[in-house]
Parts: C-alpha cells; structure tokens; sequence
C-alpha cells in the first residue's frame, strides 16, 4: 500500500516550489483516486479574480508579442529545463492526482518535455510564405502574428501534457496563455504553474501574468469562454463540454481548438501477428484504466481468427495486476471516482441485456480502499455495435465484434459520432492501404500494427465528428496560435490595379 499520501502529495508539492497556502482553506477538494483521500483544499477563484487575471494576461501579452519569438523560445528551453530537472516528482504527482501508473504519470511529463523542445525549434521557424504578384514591382507575403491571450481548458485525464501542448507553442507564437485546469486535478496545475514561475525567474525579463490560472469547475472555464478578450480557447474534455464551448466561442468568433471524446476502434484481420495484436490491444484498451481519450473500445476480429485471439485476450484481462498505481507491477490503477464507476457498471449491464458475453468489469480493492473505485477492465462480446458501443464510456470497457469482410468491419468502425483515432492489425499491405485511405478510417489518427493511444508531438493530434476537429501538436500547429497578414509591397512608381481594374482619377 502506497505510503501516507497526502503527506507525501505536500512534500512533493514543497519540492515543486508550491507555497503552503495555495494549498489549504479553498473549497476545492483535491483529491487521490489511489485511496479517495482529500490531498488539499485548494482556493478557487472568483469571478472578479478571474477578470484580473485575464487582464493581466492581455497586459502580459501587450509586451511579450514585441519579444523576438527565439528569445520566447528561450523562456520555453528554461521551462523545458525545469520539467527535466523535476520529471519525477511531477510525474509522481500526475498518477497521484489521477491514478496513473508511475511509468505514464512520468511518460506525461515527458510529453511536456518534447513539446518544449519542439517549440524552441519553432521559435527560429516560424515563417510565412513569398507569393509572386501579378502586378509589376510588387510583392506578396504572409506574417504571421500573435494572437492574444489563449485559454486553455484541459480534461482530467492528461491533466498536464495537454495543456503544455497549447502552452508551449502558444509561448513561442507570442502569446499569453490564461489556463483553466481540470477540477479533479488541481494540483499538477499548480505545481506545473510554480516550475513556469521558476523559469520565467531565471529568465528575468518576462512580463508578470504570462501565465494565469483559474482554478475551478465548469462555471470559470465559462468566464473564460465568454471573455472577449480571449481570442482563442483550446478545449479538452467530453463532447457535451464541446457542445457547450463551441457554439458560445462560434458566437463571439474566437477560435476554438476542440479535442472531445472518442471511441476509437481497431479492425484485426486474419493475416495480423496475433502476438503483437494481444500486447497493443491491452495497452490500449486497458492502459491508463481505460482513461485516455485515446483509448481502444471497440475491436473487430476477423471470423477466421475470432476463437484465436479472443482466449488469448480474455488470459491478458484476467492476469494484469490492477491495484496501486504506485506499486511496482501494476498496470491498471483506479478510476478517477465512484461516478466514473457507476457509469461503467451501467454500460455493462446494458451490454449484458443486448445480448453481450462480459467478463470482467468488477470492484476490487474495496476492503483496502473503501473510497477508491478500482475495476477490473471488462471485455464485453457483443453480437452487434449497438448504441451503448456507439458511445463513449470513459472506463476500461473492450467491446468486441466479428467481422467478415473488410469492406463490413470498415463501415462499422465509422458508424460512430466520434473520430478521433484507429488501428488496422495486418500484414496484408492492400488491407493496410484501404484503411489509410479515402474509404478507410475517418478518424483524425490512423495506425497500421500498433494501437490508437499513445502519440508523439511530431504529429498532429486530434480527431474529426463529435471528437471536434481540433488539431495540436505536430508541425503546422503553430498557425492555430497566431494569426495571418497577407501584405502586398508596392515598390515602383506606378499604381497597376489587381485584376487589370483601370480607376483613372483626375487631380
Ligand atoms: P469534462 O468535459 O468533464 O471536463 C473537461 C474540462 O472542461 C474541465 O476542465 C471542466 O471543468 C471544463 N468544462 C466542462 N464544462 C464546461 C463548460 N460548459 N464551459 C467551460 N468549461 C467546461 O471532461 P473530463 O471528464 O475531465 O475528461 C474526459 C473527457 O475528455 C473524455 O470524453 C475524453 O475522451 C476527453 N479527452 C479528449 C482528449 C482529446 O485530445 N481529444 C484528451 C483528453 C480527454
């Protein structure tokens, strides 16, 4: 059993350079799913607070987008520094608030540290294009300039590594970024907030209030929502979230980066190396509990190789270790909270009356940690996608189908409202193709031989439909950031018209 951990949560909290008091007498209860015990009460903040940290914000930002973008690189390089100086503790302190196992709480801060690097690189490369004029002694191009203020609303789940996702390339773009963290993870928010503070400290010359939090639930991720002075909002949570942040942002014409649900699938056909399909299929489906965005949820197996694979996954669901993710072995922590559970054990008892084969899906751990919420992941077989399969539940839930033609299980894996990411399993190069393709996978991540979860900076993240059309991370994400000019330079004599226009004016 992991030692007394809210203990442990302020010593780590101390050596991450949060100070006592933005710790105790809120009424933001921070609590571990490990045990269910409350780590901090952490102090929200008020409207009117909120509205003085935006404005600082847009006063940080009046002055940072006249820094020359690889100086603002720099601020992100000290940053950087930090996150690699303290990637255990920070990590330690991610699988504590949300329950990852301590390989994925610190393979999420080094996510924040390649996005980091990826981002000083982009400081000396952020470029526009040359573009030949039609009219003589003239010359086209584009500039790209900060923004403003970016809002950053993030999910639970990846509590830090997506907002450094937006924060980092958002710095470098010259922009202030005002940060409303997930309520159930307040406190990686802080901690990640004091190694920015420290950076910017070393750094010497970085405007107060680049970087702002507004620590709270739902009601001040509204405020920043609806500020006008916040031009951008990059949002990451459920679909309902984005059904609500979407259209207030359309209404003002900000933009939005929405990253919403999934319910991402994989199709396994009869040449795949079923070896390697068992280890994808449990890290995806079953990694971080079944709680990432990413997540496997839906399998379509060949008929040929269905009574195959399904023993060998069911052995991979009964034998992997759930319990403390601090522990040595585990990998299957607990849910983020007893509501998490319920809606799992809904979904189960709803696969059950549609005629789905379940085994799994039980509490355990209940003596030990009555307030903590550990399931076994469940695999369901169901006899068709029906609308529970349809939906996202955010638990470690595999429903699994048979297929007989690629053209069927391809169909299928796009019969859902989400399009986030997807997995071909096969050595079959055609079979490969056609799921890449313009009739294959609809979704904004595609994989050939390695599961949905799981991605690097290098590309763009992000899916299609209900998952909200948001893209960050990956090469040309900077432009979401920073907004275009399109200048036309006059450099002759004469005043030639686009288009051969003639508007002889008399003087
Ligand atoms: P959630 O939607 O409950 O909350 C996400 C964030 O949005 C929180 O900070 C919350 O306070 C805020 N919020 C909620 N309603 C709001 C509103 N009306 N206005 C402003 N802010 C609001 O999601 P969660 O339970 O924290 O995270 C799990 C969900 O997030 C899953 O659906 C998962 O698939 C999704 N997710 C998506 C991605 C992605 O990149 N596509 C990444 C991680 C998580």
């Amino acid at each position: 059993m992991s030692p007394n951990l809210p203990e442990t949560t302020a010593a780590l909290l101390q050596r991450l350079g949060v100070a006592g008091d933005a710790l105790g007498g809120g009424t933001l209860a921070a609590r571990t799913p490990i045990t269910g015990a409350v780590l901090a009460r952490v102090p929200e903040t008020t409207p009117a607070a909120a509205e003085a940290i935006i404005g600082r914000a847009q006063e940080a930002f009046l002055a940072w987008r006249r820094v020359p973008p690889p100086r603002r690189g720099e601020l992100v390089r000290l940053f950087g520094e930090e996150l690699r100086a303290h990637k255990a503790e920070l990590g330690r302190l991610v699988s504590i608030e949300v329950g990852k196992i301590v390989a994925e709480g610190a393979g999420e801060v080094q996510e924040m540290i390649d996005i980091c690097d990826f981002a000083v690189g982009l400081s000396r490369q952020l470029h526009g294009l040359t573009i030949a004029s039609e009219r003589p002694e003239h010359r086209m191009m584009e500039t790209w300039h900060p923004l403003g203020v970016a809002g950053v609303i993030s999910a639970f789940n990846f509590p830090v590594a997506v907002w450094s996702w937006n924060a980092a390339l958002a710095l470098v773009c010259g922009n202030a970024v005002v940060w409303k963290p997930s309520e159930k993870a307040p406190l990686t928010a802080l901690a990640t907030a004091a190694l920015f503070a420290r950076a910017a400290a070393r750094m010497g010359d970085v405007p107060d209030g680049l970087l702002g939090l507004l620590m709270g639930g739902r009601a001040v991720g509204e405020a920043l929502v609806e500020d006008a002075r916040v031009p951008l909002v990059s949002a990451t949570g459920s679909t309902a979230m984005g059904r609500a942040v979407g259209p207030r942002l359309g209404q003002r014409f900000a933009r939005a980066i929405l990253e919403l649900g999934g319910n991402n699938a994989g199709i396994v056909c009869p040449s795949a190396d079923l070896d390697l399909v068992v280890r994808a299929v449990a890290f995806a489906a079953m990694g971080t509990a079944g709680q990432r965005c990413t997540t496997l949820r839906r399998l379509f197996v060949h008929d040929d190789i269905y009574d195959a694979l399904l023993p060998r996954l069911a052995g991979a669901w009964r034998s992997a270790t759930v319990g403390d993710p601090l522990a040595e072995g585990t990998l299957v922590g607990p849910l983020i909270d007893g509501a998490a559970f319920a809606a799992m054990q809904s979904a189960l008892v709803e696969a059950r009356a549609a005629g789905g084969r379940v085994v799994g899906g039980e509490r355990e751990h209940a003596q030990d940690w009555p307030d903590a919420w550990y399931a076994r992941p469940a695999l369901a077989e169901m006899p068709a996608q029906t609308d529970l399969v349809a939906r996202e539940t955010f638990a470690p839930i595999l429903y699994v189908m048979r297929y007989h033609t690629l053209d069927d299980a391809l169909r299928r894996h796009n019969a859902v409202p989400q399009g986030l990411a997807s997995s071909i399993f096969t050595t079959d190069l055609r079979e490969a193709e056609r799921f890449l393709g313009p009739e294959g996978s609809d979704c904004g991540i595609a994989n050939v031989n390695i599961g949905p979860s799981g991605a690097e900076i290098g590309g763009a993240f992000g899916g299609e439909k209900a998952t909200g059309g948001g893209r960050e991370s990956g090469a040309d994400a900077w432009r979401g950031y920073m907004r275009r000019a399109t200048n036309t330079i006059n450099y002759g004599r004469t005043l030639p018209l686009a288009q051969g226009v003639r508007f002889d004016v008399g003087d």
